[in-house]
């Protein structure tokens, strides 16, 4: 593979949240990874594994506790001047789950989407505005005629377009989309992901997606980092991450998605997850999925396992993968 540039790199990042009577969650634990220019890094896992906090931590909604993030080599944590952070802010935007509450609602679609475009082009003239917002209104498929609705008056795939508008309006390099396609009906979701990838290619984006459907994250991402309970286990490219997964939990949650070949679906063998996500305020010692994991070891407990490149572009974090131990099947 082509050495490519590293748009974002973070490095031993922490995110912990004190809570009542001194306890601590561990929502985003050691993670370290790259995210390179122009590719879409797919970021998956069941609900509470931390990958929502690893994006608001990303674009600064939240300081980490400790490990720092660098956005084109330049350190982005801690305290930033305003010169900086303006800057920053223009050149990263989210997409959020939830186009129905992430839009005001008291606002109309042109004024949702020059918010940010006044902000960080104070000069900008109405006329110019104007000529942007039906630019960016085009751009995510929808009409001139709809800057001056309010989002009640769409659906919900069109209020996500409206999302997708308001992130463009400030020409970002970089868009961490948050479960962009959960609260959408299954067949408007394939347009969304296929509006996105368009987009990615036409402005040269840099995407973070985020997820737990992990078919439209296979069909979206270049590369794939599955979490758990706070902590990269497996990071790949997707073909590779989807054919041959190496982690015990990836393997489990790759035999959960429906194959639609009733003939390969009864052939294939399912492994079942026993129980549920272990409290991210107590997690197990060792590997954190341990207490799930059928091929665990006395080390498991003992040890956190390293995330390390065991083939080519292919990280995963497990004790199976030692020097000498491959894990067959
Ligand atoms: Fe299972 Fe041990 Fe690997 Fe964790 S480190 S996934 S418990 S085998």
């Amino acid at each position: 593979m082509q050495p490519r540039d590293t748009l974002i790199e973070i490095n031993n990042l922490k995110k912990h949240f004190r809570l009542k009577k001194g306890k601590v969650l561990q929502a985003v634990d050691n993670v370290s990874l790259k995210i390179f220019k122009g590719e879409t890094l797919g970021i998956v896992g069941e609900s509470g594994c931390g990958k929502s906090t690893l994006g608001r931590t990303l674009i600064r909604l939240y300081e980490p506790t400790s490990g720092e993030i660098k956005y084109e080599n330049q350190k982005i944590t801690g305290k930033l001047k305003k010169e900086e952070e303006r800057r920053f802010q223009k050149k990263v935007q989210m997409i959020f789950q939830d186009p129905y509450s992430s839009l005001n609602s008291r606002m109309t679609v042109a004024e949702i989407i020059s918010e940010g475009m006044v902000i960080h082009e104070p000069g900008i003239s109405k006329r110019e505005q104007e000529e942007k917002i039906f630019e960016i209104l085009d751009s995510v498929g929808l009409h001139k005629h709809h800057a001056n609705r309010y989002p009640h008056e769409f659906s919900g795939g069109q209020r996500q377009r409206i999302g997708i508008a308001r992130a463009l309006a400030v020409n970002p390099e970089f868009i961490i989309a948050d479960e962009p396609i959960a609260a959408l009906d299954v067949s408007i979701q394939a347009q969304i992901v296929n509006l996105l990838k368009q987009l990615q290619q036409r402005k040269r984006l840099t995407y973070m997606f985020i997820a737990h459907d992990l078919s439209m994250v296979r069909y979206i991402s270049d590369r794939v980092a599955v979490m758990y309970l706070g902590m990269v286990v497996e990071l790949s490219t997707s073909d590779k991450l989807y054919e041959e997964p190496f982690h015990p939990y990836t393997k489990a949650l790759l035999s959960a998605i429906p194959i639609p070949d009733p003939k390969i679906e009864r052939s294939l063998e399912r492994i079942i997850l026993e129980g549920t996500v272990p409290n991210p305020v107590d997690p197990p010692s060792g590997c954190r999925f341990r207490t799930r994991c059928s091929y665990a070891m006395d080390i498991c407990s003992q040890v956190v396992p390293e995330l390390k490149e065991i083939a080519p572009s292919h990280h995963v974090a497990c004790h199976l993968y030692s020097e000498h131990q491959q894990l067959s099947g």
